[in-house]
C-alpha cells in the first residue's frame, strides 16, 4: 500500500465517522437491521484471495447504518451509556494511528506522561489523596477488580498472609461486606479474585438503595480480623449514594478496607452543589469509576483510583527481567493487570484539557437539570409514578392503567418507546417492582431532546392504554 493509498483509506473512514456522527441526531435511535441482514451483508465464506480494504470499510459503514444503536445521539438513554465528545473521539483516532504499546514508559513515554499528568488532574478535580495510585483499565468493572486485589494484599498482608505468593488456600477469611444492592459487577470481582461471592454479607439499604449505615456497624460487630467493605457512589437504579462518610468513619475504625464503586457518581465531585452527595468519598481506600460512561470518552475506558499505591503495586506489578523499570517515571502497566495496552488515558486527556473544570461541571449539571425535567414532565401525568428521589441523572419510571397490571403496562410502555424510535431506554426491576430506567449521561442532550422525549414516551403511555383489548380510551 503506497501512501497516497493509505491516506485515501483514511479519509474515506474519517468520511464515513463524520457522516454517521452527522445524522445521528436524527435517526431513529434503536437499531433496525435484523441479525440475519447483518450476516448476510459482511458474513459469507473468508475465501483466499481478500478484498480491497476499501471495500472492507465501506461494507462495515454500510452496515453500521441500521445495525447499530444511535448510542452516540441526544436520544439514548439506556443503561448509564454515555457518548463521545468530539475531542475524544478525536484524540481516539490519534491513539490508533499512533498504535502505541502502553505498557511501560520505555514503550511509550508520551502516553506514560499523558497518564501521570491526567491521574494528577482527576485527582484535583475529585478532590482525591495526591499521593494515590491511578490506573486507566477498560471499564469499572475490572477498576473493582483491580481495587478489590489491592484490597485482598492489604488486608490480609496486615494479618500476616502474603496473598501474592500463597494464594487463598489455607489464608484468615475475608470477612467481604457488600451493599445489597451492590452492582453485579462487584459480584464478579468477587468471584475473580477467588474471595467468592457466595461469601459475602450483603449490608441492607433503604427504599433508595442507599447502605444503611447502623446495619453496617451492626455486621462490622460481629467479625475480627480482615475485612473489606464494597458501598457505592450513584445506584445504577435511583442514583443514590451511601453515606460514605459514615461509612468511611465505621470501616476506619474497624481497620476495614472501604472500596466505593463510582462507575458514574463520582463526577458529581466536580459540581459544588451535587458533590455533597459523595462527600467522605476521599477517604476510600479505593475507587472504581467510569471514563466511558459521563466522562464521555469512546469505550474503552475505566479509571481505578487506589489510596495504597504500594499495595495496588503489590497486587498487580511482577517485574520481569527483560522489563526494564524505570523508578524516575511511570510504569503504566504497575497499576493495572494488563500489560500491552491501548493508550486510553489520552482521550480522557483531551477530554479534561478541552472542558476544563468549568465544562465538565456544566456537563455533569446539565444532564443532572435535564433528568429532573423529564421527571416533571413525565411525572404530571397521573397514569405515571417516578420511583426515585432524581438526585443524579437517573430517573426511574412506573405507569400504572386501572385496566392493566402494573408491570405489563410499564413493559408496554417501554417496548412501544424502543418501537418507535425517537429516544431509547430500557427496562428494570426496582423492588420487585417492574419500572422504565432512564439515564442521561450524554454531553449532546439538550432540553428540547428531553421535551421531544418526554412526549413520545407518554404518546407510548397512551397507546398501550389503547391497545389493550376491550379497554375505552382512557
Ligand atoms: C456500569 C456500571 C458498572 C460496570 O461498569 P463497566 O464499565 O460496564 O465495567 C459498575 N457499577 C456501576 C454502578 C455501573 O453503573
Amino acid at each position: 500500500m503506497t501512501c497516497d493509498d493509505r491516506n485515501a483509506l483514511l479519509a474515506r473512514a474519517a468520511q464515513h465517522g463524520q457522516a454517521y456522527l452527522a445524522t445521528v441526531a436524527g435517526r431513529p435511535v434503536a437499531a433496525s437491521a435484523t441479525s440475519e441482514e447483518l450476516r448476510n451483508a459482511l458474513g459469507g465464506t473468508l475465501g483466499t484471495a481478500g478484498t480491497e480494504a476499501v471495500a472492507v470499510i465501506d461494507a462495515l459503514a454500510a452496515a453500521a447504518e441500521r445495525g447499530t444503536l444511535a448510542s452516540q445521539g441526544p436520544r439514548y438513554f439506556g443503561f448509564v451509556i454515555g457518548g463521545s465528545l468530539p475531542v475524544a473521539t478525536a484524540a481516539d483516532w490519534l491513539v490508533s494511528s499512533w498504535d502505541q504499546n502502553s505498557a511501560v514508559y520505555a514503550m511509550s513515554p508520551l502516553v506514560s506522561v499523558v497518564e501521570d499528568i491526567t491521574a494528577g488532574w482527576m485527582r484535583d478535580l475529585l478532590g482525591l489523596p495526591d499521593h494515590g495510585g491511578v490506573g486507566f483499565v477498560t471499564g469499572c468493572q475490572m477498576a473493582s477488580f483491580t481495587a478489590l486485589a489491592a484490597a485482598r494484599h492489604d488486608v490480609l498482608r496486615r494479618a500476616g498472609w502474603d496473598a501474592e505468593a500463597d494464594g487463598l488456600t489455607g489464608a484468615p477469611a475475608i470477612d467481604l461486606l457488600v451493599s445489597e444492592e451492590s452492582h453485579y459487577t462487584i459480584t464478579m470481582a468477587l468471584r475473580l479474585l477467588g474471595l467468592g461471592a457466595g461469601r459475602a454479607r450483603r449490608v441492607p439499604t433503604d427504599a433508595q438503595g442507599r447502605m444503611l449505615a447502623p446495619e453496617l456497624a451492626r455486621m462490622l460487630g460481629e467479625s475480627t480480623g480482615p475485612c473489606i467493605v464494597c458501598a457505592q457512589a450513584g445506584n445504577v437504579n435511583t442514583g443514590a449514594f451511601d453515606p460514605i462518610e459514615e461509612i468511611s468513619t465505621l470501616c476506619r475504625a474497624r481497620g476495614a478496607w472501604l472500596h466505593v464503586d463510582g462507575a458514574f457518581g463520582l463526577w458529581a465531585r466536580t459540581s459544588p452543589s451535587l458533590a455533597p452527595l459523595a462527600a467522605g468519598i476521599q477517604r476510600a481506600d479505593s475507587i472504581a469509576t467510569d471514563g466511558h460512561k459521563w466522562l464521555n470518552v469512546p469505550y474503552d475506558c475505566g479509571i481505578v483510583f487506589c489510596a495504597h499505591p504500594e499495595a495496588q503495586r503489590a497486587a498487580m506489578s511482577l517485574a520481569a527481567a527483560y522489563i526494564v523499570a524505570d523508578a524516575q517515571e511511570r510504569d503504566p502497566h504497575e497499576f493495572v493487570p494488563e500489560e500491552s495496552r491501548r493508550a486510553r488515558a489520552v482521550p480522557v486527556y483531551a477530554v479534561l484539557r478541552s472542558l476544563g473544570h468549568a465544562g465538565l461541571r456544566a456537563l455533569v449539571e446539565r444532564n443532572c437539570s435535564h433528568a429532573r425535567r423529564m421527571a416533571e414532565r413525565l411525572g404530571a401525568d397521573p397514569a405515571v409514578r417516578i420511583l426515585n428521589d432524581v438526585v443524579l441523572n437517573q430517573v426511574l419510571v412506573r405507569f400504572e392503567d386501572p385496566h392493566w397490571d402494573a408491570d405489563a403496562f410499564t413493559r408496554a410502555v417501554i417496548a412501544g418507546v424502543q418501537q418507535e424510535g425517537t429516544c431509547w431506554l430500557g427496562g428494570t426491576v426496582w423492588h420487585g417492582m417492574a419500572a422504565m430506567r432512564i439515564s442521561i449521561s450524554n454531553w449532546s442532550t439538550t432540553a428540547q431532546d428531553i421535551d421531544r422525549s418526554a412526549d413520545a414516551i407518554l404518546d407510548a403511555l397512551r397507546g398501550a392504554s389503547r391497545s389493550r383489548p376491550g379497554c375505552a380510551r382512557r
